[in-house]
Formats: structure tokens, sequence, C-alpha cells
């Protein structure tokens, strides 16, 4: 069979694969030895593999297929667009319309506040964006030397350099010597290992204060802003403690340092809010956000700009000299458009505040009798829970990292139909927000098998 021809053959399918594909974070060799699983279909909540398998999608493909997969308005709308007007940038005093009408939408659903945003094409390219407008920011305000953005460890802010460095994942920065000047990192909230025997409330202040720590260790006059993930989505989906949002607002006014929100997984009704800040109670100055605008159909992400930050770039800079060809993609920004309405239509965000995500609540929970389980926590449409060798009362014992038993347990999901990713020791689901009672009483179903086979 010549390379060329079109084949749905698994076994041929995965031998083009590993002979030319270069994967996202892959070990390549190990891949072609046990060949990719080539995933073909989606309808709802399924996905279909090449060899018919169904299985749940626990993982909203990335973290975004958040309206689930065969939307017709989002089909159409990509179609429609691709008709019209398939490409015309935004550069050089031109707009396309859905460009324009996707900017004005998102002014009503982001908080009051925020009515400017730059399109990109990824959450990646958003932080990059940010980095700079940070930067741009301080020297309108006449304060260059406040540079540094300060991120926290485990947090996840993308693949490119300026994401990469933000995002404080030690194994990507021992990757391409990360991360680039300018940016430190802080501890993560993580109550599991953190703030253990801890009242939540206080061990909220106390990872806040670790802000307040390093910003004093820098100089305050040397830090531009501090950016975060409401909830941490891929460190291993972590809940931060009740108050730790509102004191890190507190520190950042305090010490006349921006607060970036990074809205990435939590934005477009991930959490029962329209964004992750909104669910926590506090004003960021920037929100990036991707993954769920488009609900993955389109390549979109971007940076809401607030006022603080709007006003001095607008009012006072000149030219910003950054931007991508395809911001403002007019297809992307249409998919996008219909799927904020289509959301809206559904009130998807009101359900999961109010139905599924507190469904989903109940059943997961019940996970935590389990004898592999500890802690299992969900907030909105995400949940994650800790693997452990064994547990008596409040005391556990954790697997070695040798083990690999979160990638065992992995392995175990998909076989029994259900995707389920691994982190570490931490097993996280993130579902598509449309799921139904049913459709969690059959993922949760699954997920204890997989945890029985693990066992
Ligand atoms: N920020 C967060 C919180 C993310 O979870 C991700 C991706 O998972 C990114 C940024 C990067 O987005 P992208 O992969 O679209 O570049």
């Amino acid at each position: 069979m010549s390379a060329n021809e079109t084949t749905t053959d698994t076994r041929e399918l995965q031998r083009r694969d590993s002979a030319h594909y270069m994967h996202p974070f892959t070990d390549t060799k190990a891949l072609s030895a046990q060949g990719a699983r080539i995933v073909v279909r989606g309808e709802g909540v399924h996905i279909w593999d090449s060899e018919g398998n169904q299985i749940i999608d626990g993982m909203s493909g990335l973290w975004c297929v958040n309206m689930g997969y065969g939307r017709h308005e989002l089909i159409q709308a990509a179609t429609k667009q691709l008709r019209e007007l398939p490409f015309y940038n935004s550069f050089f005093n031109t707009s396309v319309v859905p460009a324009i009408e996707l900017a004005g939408l998102l002014a009503e659903v982001t908080p009051p506040g925020f009515e400017h945003f730059f399109f990109t094409n990824s959450g990646s390219e958003g932080n990059d964006t940010i980095l700079r407008m940070v930067r741009r920011y301080w020297d309108i305000e006449g304060k260059p030397k406040k540079k540094t953005i300060i991120g926290r460890k485990n947090g996840y802010h993308g693949s490119t350099v300026a994401g990469a460095s933000l995002g404080g994942m030690s194994y990507m920065h021992e990757q391409g010597d990360l991360p680039i000047p300018g940016i430190a990192h802080i501890e993560q909230p993580y109550a599991f290992t953190l703030g253990r025997g801890k009242a939540p409330e206080d061990f909220g202040r106390e990872a806040a204060g670790w802000l307040e720590a390093k910003i004093l260790e820098l100089g305050a006059e040397n830090v531009a802003a501090f950016i975060g993930e409401p909830v941490q989505g891929a460190g291993g989906v972590i809940i931060p403690p009740p108050g730790y949002w509102q004191e890190i607002e507190r520190i950042c006014r305090k010490y006349d340092i921006l607060l970036i929100s990074d809205e990435v997984i939590c934005g477009f009704g991930r959490l029962g809010r329209w964004f992750g800040c909104e669910y926590f109670g506090f004003k960021p100055d920037l929100m990036t956000f991707a993954k769920g605008v488009t609900s993955g159909y389109q390549p979109l992400g971007g940076v809401a700009v607030g006022e603080r930050v709007a006003s001095a770039l607008i009012g006072r800079g000149s030219d910003f000299n950054h931007g991508f060809t395809y911001s403002g993609h007019p297809v992307a920004c249409a998919v996008a458009v219909a799927n904020i309405r289509l959301m809206q239509r559904e009130g998807i965000v009101e359900r999961v505040a109010e139905d599924t995500g507190p469904y989903l609540r109940k059943r997961f929970l019940e996970l935590g009798d389990h004898p592999l389980v500890a802690e299992p926590q969900t907030c909105g449409m995400t949940a994650g829970l800790v693997l452990v060798r064994s547990k008596s009362h409040n005391e556990y014992a954790p697997f070695d990292a040798e083990d690999g038993v979160g990638m065992v347990c992995r392995r175990h999901c998909f076989e029994g139909g259900i995707i389920m990713r691994a982190v570490g020791d931490r097993m996280i689901i993130a579902p598509p927000l449309v799921m139904s009672h049913a459709e969690i009483d059959l993922m949760c179903g699954r997920i204890r098998g997989a945890l029985d086979r693990t066992a």
C-alpha cells in the first residue's frame, strides 16, 4: 500500500504514525513499540477508536470539548465562515466580522471591567502575550524595573518558551534551559502534602503568604505580576484551600503587582461560573483563555485585558508590537461565537453549578471508600483523587514513584472504556460539561472498575 493511500487499518495507521508523526509530550520510541491509540470519531461525551471501541471521554479531549462532540451549531458556524471568508488578517487597520462579534460577546460574559480582548491561537500564546503586555504596561507606567512574574510549582501555562517558564513543571524546565530570566516560582497550595493536619483556612493563609515572602525576597519594585490557575489543572486538579485567592489578591494589591488568572481550563463554565476567578471571588487584572472558548472545535486563545492595563496600553501606549498571523482568525472566532451562544441557550454554566457539578461530586466522593483512594475532590466538572498503597484513618501510605501506579490505573481506565488522566499518583477527570446523570453514573462505575483492577 502506498504511504499516501487512505487507510482505516489500525496496524497500518500505527506504522505510519510512528514513521512520521512526532507527538507532543511523548516518548516516540516507546510509543512506536506499543502503537498509538487512534481516535476516529466523537459524539456527545463519547469517542470511538479505530478498533471500534466506544470510550467515555473523561478529559473532554484535553479539557476543551466542553459542549460535547458532534454539535451541529458549531460545525455549521465553521462551514458558513469557511465559505464566506476563510481568512483575513486583523493587522494594518483591517478587521473581520467574527472577531468583532466575539470580542463584543466576551465583554458580556467576562466579569465587569473586561472590555478588551486580544486573540491568539492557543493558551500558550495567550501567556506569551501576557508576559509582553505586563512588561509593556509597567514601561508605560514609568516603572520599567517591574519585570519579574511569579508563578507556582506544578502550574501549567503552556509549552512555548514563555509559557513553560511561567509554568512550574520541572520536567519541562530541565529541557531547554528554562525558566528564562525574570520568572520566579512559589510552592503550590497542595493541601494533601503541604497542608496535612492544618485547618484549611490556616493553610489557605499560609500558602498565600509564600507569595508575600517571595515578593519581599525579590523586592516589590522588581515584581510585575503573579500568575495562577484558579484550580491547577495539569498539575493534578489541585483545588486551593478556602481564603487562598482572596489573600493572594490582597497581597498583589498591597505591593502593586498585577494579578493574572490563567482561565484556560477553568474559564467557560468548568467550575460552574463563566470564569474560575468568579468561583473563588477574586478580581484579576488579566485573564488568559483558550480551550473551552470554542469547545475545541477550532484552535483559539487570547487575553482578556482588564481596565487598568487596557487604559494604559490603549490610552497611553503607542503600537503594541505583538500578534500572530491568525490572531482573530475568522473561522475560529465564528465557532467561538456559536459556542458561547450555545452555552447561553443551554444554560450550561448554571447547569454545572446547580445540577451536574453537585451530582458529579456526590458520585465521585463515593469512590473515597475504595482502598486505593485518598481524598477524592471535585470542583464543578473537574475532579481528582490520590492513589495510595494503603490507608488507615487519615494516614496514607504513598506509592513509590517507580510503581508508576497512575499509569497502570490509566491503562485500566482506557481498557474499561473511560479516559482518565494520571498525574503522578493523582487520577483526574474533566468531562464534557454536557454530561448527563446517567453518563456520570457510567463514568464513575468504570472508574471504580479500573481501581479494582489496579489494586
Ligand atoms: N494554561 C493552562 C492553564 C493550560 O491548562 C494550558 C494547556 O493545557 C495552557 C495554558 C496552554 O494552552 P495550549 O495548549 O492551548 O497552548
